[in-house]
């Protein structure tokens, strides 16, 4: 690539980064650059699958007060592009009475705070709603319709390719090396595809989100952890379309299991929410742990078994994740870098690229954004305390690795 000089720089063209760089370059054009170390659309980091959750349903207002707007977000791409993403099926979070029943009613809290709608199930009113669930008489469940699913490939493509449609650059194949600051308050961007210069970077990096930011001195506490979701061949297929079947999360004692309905070229997919091992994004595996696709059948087995078929394949994924599980969004100004802006989406961000893709591009932009994020700082405690006790579950429970604190609210 000739140029060597844009305004605004984006590390990592994965969900977020893509997302980001559509967003800047419907305001700046040319004037942006991406940077992926793999191909766009690899396999190697968090965001790529035929799907990912999409729900209003979150558990504290400092998600559902900004949820309407990353549908916005999406919407903005769907209308540009002509591309469906966002598929609406109905989403559902089931939890078990007596046992985790309290996360449901934080649900539903948070989402009447912000007048989302949605409708309590309690026992079998869930069973009349979705009859394929079988023994629902001791769970409660809170139905929102605007839940749903994310084409995720899709997304990443479509934002990209508007990206580039508006004259973004973006190069592959390029590690970026190291980040430095010059006299004139410029960052320069060392890859191995030589020197870039902007006003502004945005890291979005994921699972290398912190051998990027090593080089300026800036550390984020995430741990990283090699999740799977498995695809199963129903052979009541028509029972669990998207059309017939909403997406669920189910809180459990132990871990949380997620389940979304048919989409694209495969199965039913069923997963647990960070029930992986620890890794780094150098140790993690592709191999598929058994362990956790029998818990997942087992799951099935009793709670809707007519999706219950052969397992078609499991798909490695990382999850990185901050201590409490919410977002990073901010500037590393506290580290006199106020020109690099990174974001962690903490293992549950995929129905948020949209909009942090906007964020990012205005906190770039302007200075400022016209969300609230200010729960995502990088000086709470969470993030800035080295004694603050995780709240996830720290991977491995279930695959022989440690066990932590298991206070989780799933987030996907
Ligand atoms: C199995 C699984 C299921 C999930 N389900 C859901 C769900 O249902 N709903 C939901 O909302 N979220 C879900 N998530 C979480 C969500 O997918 C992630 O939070 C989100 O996709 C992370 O996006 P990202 O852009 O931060 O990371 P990534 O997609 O990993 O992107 C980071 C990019 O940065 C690049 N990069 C890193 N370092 C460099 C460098 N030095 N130079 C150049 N490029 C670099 C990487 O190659 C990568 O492409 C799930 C995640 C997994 C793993």
């Amino acid at each position: 690539m000739e140029r060597r000089s844009f305004e605004y720089i984006v590390i990592g063209c994965g969900g977020i980064g893509s997302a980001a760089l559509y967003w800047l370059s419907k305001r700046v054009g040319a004037g942006v650059l991406g940077i992926e170390q793999f191909e766009i659309g690899h396999s190697n980091g968090g965001s790529q699958d035929h799907s990912r959750i999409i729900r209003t349903a979150y558990h504290d207002e400092m998600y559902t007060k900004i949820v309407a707007d990353t549908y916005t977000a999406f919407e903005e791409a769907e209308k540009e592009s002509g591309v469906k993403l966002v598929h609406k099926c109905g989403g559902l979070l089931i939890a078990k009475k007596g046992e985790t029943d309290d996360v449901a009613t934080k649900y539903a809290n948070a989402m009447a705070s912000q007048d989302l709608p949605f409708e309590w199930l309690p026992g079998n009113k869930l069973k009349e709603k979705f009859p394929q669930f079988e023994h629902t008489e001791n769970h409660v469940a809170v139905y929102e319709k605007d839940g749903g699913l994310v084409d995720a490939a899709m997304a990443n493509a479509v934002h990209i390719q508007l990206a580039k449609g508006n004259g973004a650059a973006v190069i592959e194949h390029c590690p970026v090396n190291r980040l430095t600051k010059q006299t004139n308050g410029q960052t320069t961007v060392h890859t191995t595809k030589g020197n870039f210069t902007c006003k502004k970077v945005i890291v979005t990096a994921g699972a290398w989100l912190n051998q990027v930011l090593g080089s300026i001195g800036v550390h984020i506490p995430v741990y990283v952890t090699q999740e799977q979701v498995t695809y199963l061949g129903t052979p009541h297929v028509k029972d669990f379309v998207k059309e017939k079947f909403p997406i669920f999360i189910y809180h459990s004692k132990d871990h949380d299991m997620y389940a979304l309905p048919l989409h694209g070229n495969t199965g039913f997919k069923i997963g647990i929410d960070a029930g992986g091992p620890v890794v780094t994004a150098g140790t993690r595996n592709f191999t598929p742990d058994p362990v956790r696709e029998k818990k997942c059948l087992d799951f099935i087995q009793k709670i809707l078994p007519k999706a219950l078929g052969p397992i078609l394949y499991t798909k490695t994924c990382l999850y990185t994740m901050t201590p409490d599980r919410n977002f990073v969004i901010d500037t590393c100004h506290r580290q006199g870098h106020e020109n690099v802006i990174i974001c962690n989406g903490a293992g549950h961000a995929f129905k948020w690229s949209a909009l942090l893709g906007k964020i990012l591009s205005e906190m770039a932009i302007d200075g400022r954004t016209q969300y609230d994020i200010a729960a995502f700082t990088m000086d709470r405690d969470a993030i800035s305390n080295p004694n603050y006790k995780t709240t996830i579950f720290e991977g491995g429970s279930l695959s022989g690795g440690k066990d932590h604190a298991n206070d989780s609210k799933s987030k996907l």
